[in-house]
């Protein structure tokens, strides 16, 4: 039987407040963390419910919009509802596209945009118990190291832990330069996205620059024109209801055949949603030209280390991008 404090938030401060006590969880959607609860990965003794605050503060579940034509996507917001908000499309298809490429229909039907960016690795390691897995029990050690590796990441790895990040939507806030908004104990404070999620490093328990009691009000995607030229591809064992081996989110600016301006975010292959300057400064000033998509995805590549069972994704990551940028350029 699970035992857990049930707590609905009366408003944010009171949702600080109950989340900042020790081995508490916030649910919102629940698709990842009821998951985990079940599995006894997760095991906290209090949950808060940011539900109820869905009918006393609209900001949180809306889409809207900010200057120069960015948006604001409110925390609590439906996968489902981003992904086919008009603005969405139109402005970031990569956004829409790396949503609706996500879980299945009822998923996306109850899972939010701040679950969706704290969701936890799938790595099968973490999820059973009985396994040896330092980011669910820090210094037990890792068992994808000499297990079995195919879907693990091959970027910002450590020997510590190479588990991948398994958000897609996450890879396309990263390619755009998204913020979060965050409410906390000392009151709201923006987090640049690239800047929410760490490496594992030596501590692979340490997963984001939160702190305890920080509620996710919104995440702010700047005015970005040429986005409206952008897609997300992912690359997956089976068509649908599958996490990425390889992604790419594109944003190219294309001015008679030369690369004004470029955004490259990369998924299922990094241990967080990974942007890849590197790829960026190798297109940059370069006419949108196939050697130059190839360039790129070697430069985005150059740092990768594989293991055992996924020397694979190295290839599999390159041909993703190299796609990725060629339909984008069409
Ligand atoms: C079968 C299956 C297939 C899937 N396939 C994919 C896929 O292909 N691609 C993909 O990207 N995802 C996939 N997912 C994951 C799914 O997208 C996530 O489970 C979902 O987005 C999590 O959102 P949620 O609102 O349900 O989060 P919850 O489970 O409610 O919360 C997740 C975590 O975020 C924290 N949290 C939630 N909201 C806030 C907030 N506002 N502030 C602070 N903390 C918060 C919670 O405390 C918890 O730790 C899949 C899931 C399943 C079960
Ligand atoms: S890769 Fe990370 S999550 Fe997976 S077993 Fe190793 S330490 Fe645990």
């Amino acid at each position: 039987m699970i035992a857990f404090d049930y707590v609905t938030a009366s408003d944010l401060d009171n949702a600080v407040r109950d989340g900042a006590v020790n081995a508490t969880r916030f649910i919102a959607g629940g698709t990842n963390l009821v998951d985990l609860m079940k599995l006894g990965v997760e095991n906290p003794t209090r949950v808060v419910d940011l539900n109820t605050l869905r009918r006393r503060d609209d900001s949180l579940t809306a889409v809207t919009d900010l200057p120069n034509g960015g948006l604001r996507l409110g925390a609590l917001a439906h996968m489902s509802d981003v992904a086919w908000d008009d603005r969405v499309k139109e402005r970031f298809p990569l956004v829409s596209q790396s949503l609706l490429l996500a879980a299945s229909g009822q998923l996306r039907n109850m899972a939010t945009m701040g679950g969706n960016v704290l969701q936890r690795t799938r790595c099968p390691y973490f999820r059973d118990t009985a396994m040896a897995c330092n980011k669910r029990e820090p210094g037990s050690g890792c068992s994808a190291l000499r297990g079995i590796n195919r879907p693990h990441a091959i970027l910002g790895t450590s020997d510590k832990c190479i588990a991948t990040h398994p958000s897609d939507f996450a890879v396309a806030l990263a390619a755009l330069d998204a913020t979060v908004n965050v409410r906390g104990a000392s009151g709201a404070r923006v987090i640049r996205f690239v800047d929410l999620h760490t490496l594992p490093g030596q501590h692979p328990e340490r997963e984001t620059t939160l702190r305890p009691g920080d509620v996710i009000t919104s995440i702010d995607i700047p005015g970005v024109g040429f986005a409206r030229k952008s897609m997300y591809l992912k690359v997956r064992d089976r068509a649908s209801f599958a996490f990425a081996l390889a992604s790419a989110a594109v944003a190219l600016d294309v001015q008679s055949g030369m690369i004004r301006d470029a955004r490259v975010g990369l998924g299922g292959i990094a241990t967080k949603p990974w942007r890849s300057r590197e790829a960026e400064r190798a297109l940059i000033g370069k006419p949108a030209t196939r050697p130059t998509f190839v360039a790129a995805a070697n430069a985005a590549l150059a740092g990768a280390t594989p293991r055992r069972d996924n020397a694979f994704k190295v290839e599999l990551a390159k041909r993703t991008l190299v796609r990725a940028l060629t339909e984008t350029s069409a």
